[in-house]
């Protein structure tokens, strides 16, 4: 890849070649509007009906409690925010984390100005929620629950099948923000309880603008965008035909060998771990040891400035990031590592690697070579 070595997957991922050969023909000949009535329309609504099919197979639900929207972004707004309007007349308290990503946090946020209260609930030292914090937060007026899958900083998978038990058991929907769990992992709506879910294409070598929600057929939630009657009423707007056939396709692919997928990146992440702990002294993990995304790596290194450790590196052709690229440039430190309890000497300098399809033990060793030198000079 024009020399360089990426390992920023959580970040977005380049579009697999059979995806995008897959999408083609729906920017150019096959350009009819799906709800049209003349062939070339009646064609692209079925191959969008063919997505929304391979999605709900891989998540264990139901065609018809597939959405598609425009982002990750939009998916946990139209979650939150359709289930809150439509629900408000039974409750106005919605319980979530502290490190969920911005999506989540603002949407809440936002809602605090239109009445609605919200709990964040802690997280322990590997980011993760305590159920029983949970429990105890949950009183008359809770609707929601909204926790993510898997943190896209620090890697951490929640206990997502505990957290739906204790929303079914309380009457309380469960969203989930599978974004970065979605390509990485197994989840199936059933078993877990979820009653909502998010993902986005681009970060499972789909197309960057296209995401899908999940809603249980029986939760109530109300559209954000007015206009057409596109996707059941619920997202107005000309579907993305490309873009959901991308998605399609993607999810398909990245589910077909999904534990091969997992090994070969809990590989290089734990070789990249053992490496860094051999070589590099005065680091610390963040995240949970085990119970994380099998291509994510966050890595503290003591005393050293994160923007000029990213910098380096980006002169030796890596790619990386110093948590969520969506806040790379600001200089707060990051809300997740916070949350964390991790000490100040240890909140500038962390490093997140994230693994994906085209990543070798060489790529490892090259980054590990650099980081050691990198390091070294930034710590003088
Ligand atoms: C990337 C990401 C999002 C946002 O998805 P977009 O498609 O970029 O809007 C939301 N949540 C998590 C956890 C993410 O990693």
């Amino acid at each position: 890849m024009n020399g360089i070595r990426y390992f920023d997957h959580a970040a977005t991922t380049s579009v697999n070649e059979n995806v995008l050969k897959e999408m083609l023909p729906y920017f150019s000949i096959e350009y009819g509007n799906p709800s049209s009535i003349y062939s070339i329309g009646r064609r692209n609504r079925k191959v969008i009906e063919e997505a929304r099919q391979k999605v709900a197979r891989v998540i264990n639900a139901k065609p018809q409690e597939i959405y598609f929207t425009g982002c990750g972004s939009e998916s946990d707004n139209l979650a939150i925010k359709g289930m809150a309007y439509s629900l408000k007349e039974r409750g106005n308290h919605i319980i979530t984390s502290k490190i969920e990503h911005h999506a989540i946090l603002n949407t809440c946020k936002t809602l605090e100005k239109e009445g609605f209260y919200i709990t964040y609930l802690n997280v322990d030292k590997d980011g993760l929620i305590d159920l029983e914090e949970l429990r105890e937060a949950i009183n008359k007026k809770t609707i929601l629950i909204s926790i993510m899958t898997a943190n896209n900083e620090v890697g951490t998978i929640e206990p997502i099948k505990e957290i739906g038990k204790i929303a079914k058991d309380n009457n309380v929907y469960f969203h989930t923000d599978s974004v970065q769990a979605i390509g990485n992992m197994k989840i199936d709506v059933q078993e877990m309880n979820i009653d909502s879910l998010s993902m986005s294409a681009h970060k499972f070598y789909g197309p960057k603008g296209v995401g899908a929600l999940y809603v249980r057929k029986s939760v109530p939630f109300s559209k954000i965008q007015d206009g057409g009657h596109q996707e059941k009423d619920k997202r107005a707007g000309t579907e993305n035909v490309a873009g959901i056939v991308g998605l399609g396709k993607a999810i398909e692919l990245s589910y077909k060998n999904i534990d091969e997928y997992n090994k070969k990146l809990t590989e290089l992440r734990e070789y990249y771990i053992s490496q860094i702990e051999k070589r590099i002294p005065n680091i610390k993990l963040n995240g949970h040891r085990i119970n994380r995304l099998p291509g994510n790596v966050n890595i503290s290194f003591k005393d050293v400035d994160g923007g000029e450790l990213l910098l380096k590196l980006d002169e030796k052709g890596i790619c990386a990031s110093t948590g969520s690229a969506c806040n790379s440039g600001s200089a707060e430190p990051s809300h997740v590592l916070t949350a964390m309890g991790v000490k100040p000497e240890y909140l500038d300098g962390s490093l997140r690697i994230t693994f994906g399809e085209e990543n070798t033990k060489e790529d490892v060793d090259y980054l590990v070579d650099n980081l050691e030198k990198i390091v070294k000079e930034c710590r003088t």
